[in-house]
């Protein structure tokens, strides 16, 4: 593939499919000639794409080191309520109202005037919503205990703004990406996988997905009754909800996400070569890299990761 040309979802936001590395640019048409991608360039090097719209949708870019900061902008709550008992869902929305631009998978930054801490606090939460026009775009945030930055988000009320930057990340998964893809997640684990999940719904793709969500109780999955609905709807579609305590009365999948990777990866690589993309907590995310690259021998450029902390 000439890796100076990718597809776009959008005029203004578009990955390389060879490099991986995302950008978003301001929609300018630039005149230039087309340059190849450099050899040995960096997989998750950080790059600015100065990208060139041509009549067939194709875009040729040219990199360059990133020398502007994402953008900063506020964004107002509008709407929240409680997933389970210690996740929140936040809808916000963008002032003034601008179109909520990024690649599934992509997080932001936010500033949080925490009372007592010298400077706003700046924490990272991934966007749990597909890009919309509307300026919304919604997080579901774990309330940590003894936590500042989460503590005050589950506390804000509806109104208030906050300050945010971005997006940011290379854990993007377009929505017409091509080849079957395991998610796999624990807890709020699940929030840029389900972006990128309800942007191939919104897309009409058919290309399998299969998630393992895990959880400890029952009571703390996220999103079930959308996700069991979308698995209805869509036979390309699969989940999988593991509880690793789950009551004796749980007829569903038990043990940890790990228990069921292999399972699932043999399931999907019966029509192509898959991909996973894990999120979650460190520990769990390194359990399952390690299993899939060491023990399943999946090859690094099918395995992609985010860990929270
Ligand atoms: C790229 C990225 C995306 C993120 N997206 C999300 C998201 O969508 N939802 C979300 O809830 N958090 C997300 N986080 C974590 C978030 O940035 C904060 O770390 C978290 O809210 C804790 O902040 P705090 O100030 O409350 O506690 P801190 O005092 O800053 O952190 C205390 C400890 O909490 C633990 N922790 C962090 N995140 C979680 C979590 N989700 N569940 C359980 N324990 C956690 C870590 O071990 C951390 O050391 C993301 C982090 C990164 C780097």
């Amino acid at each position: 593939m000439d890796a100076a040309q990718f597809i776009i979802p959008r005029w203004d936001a578009a990955v390389c499919k060879q490099s991986r590395a995302a950008c978003a640019t301001n929609g300018d048409s630039l005149a230039g000639p087309l340059e190849n991608e450099p050899s040995g360039f960096l997989r998750r090097q950080a790059l600015r794409f100065v990208a060139f719209a041509t009549e067939t949708r194709l875009l040729a870019c040219r990199t360059a080191p990133m020398a502007a900061p994402p953008p900063r902008f506020s964004a107002r709550l509008v709407d929240a309520d409680d997933l389970t008992p210690l996740v929140r869902r936040l809808v916000f929305v963008r002032e003034p109202s601008a179109p909520m631009h990024f690649l599934p998978g992509q997080w932001l930054n936010v500033f949080l005037p925490v009372q007592g801490a010298p400077a706003p606090l700046r924490r990272a939460y991934s966007i749990a919503s597909a890009p919309r026009d509307d300026g919304t775009f919604e997080f579901a945030i774990t309330r940590v205990e003894g936590g500042p930055g989460s503590t005050f988000l589950h506390a804000m009320p509806i109104g208030t703004c906050v300050e945010a930057e971005g997006p940011q990340g290379f854990f993007t998964r377009l929505a017409d990406f091509a080849s079957p893809t395991l998610f796999v997640a624990t807890g709020t684990g699940l929030t840029p996988l389900r972006s990128m999940l309800l942007a191939a719904v919104e897309a009409r793709t058919s290309t399998p997905i299969h998630l393992i969500l895990g959880a400890r109780h029952e009571s703390d999955l996220l999103y079930r009754a959308e996700l069991e609905a979308l698995a209805s709807a869509h036979p390309w579609f699969r989940v999988t909800f593991t509880l690793s305590q789950g009551a004796p009365d749980w007829a569903g999948a038990r043990g940890y996400v790990q228990t069921h990777v292999a399972g699932a990866l043999a399931d999907l690589s019966k029509d192509a070569e898959p991909h996973i993309f894990v999120c979650g907590l460190q520990r769990m995310v390194s359990a399952v890299r390690d299993l899939v690259r060491k023990d399943l021998g999946l090859p690094r450029e099918r395995v992609h990761g985010e860990r929270f902390d």
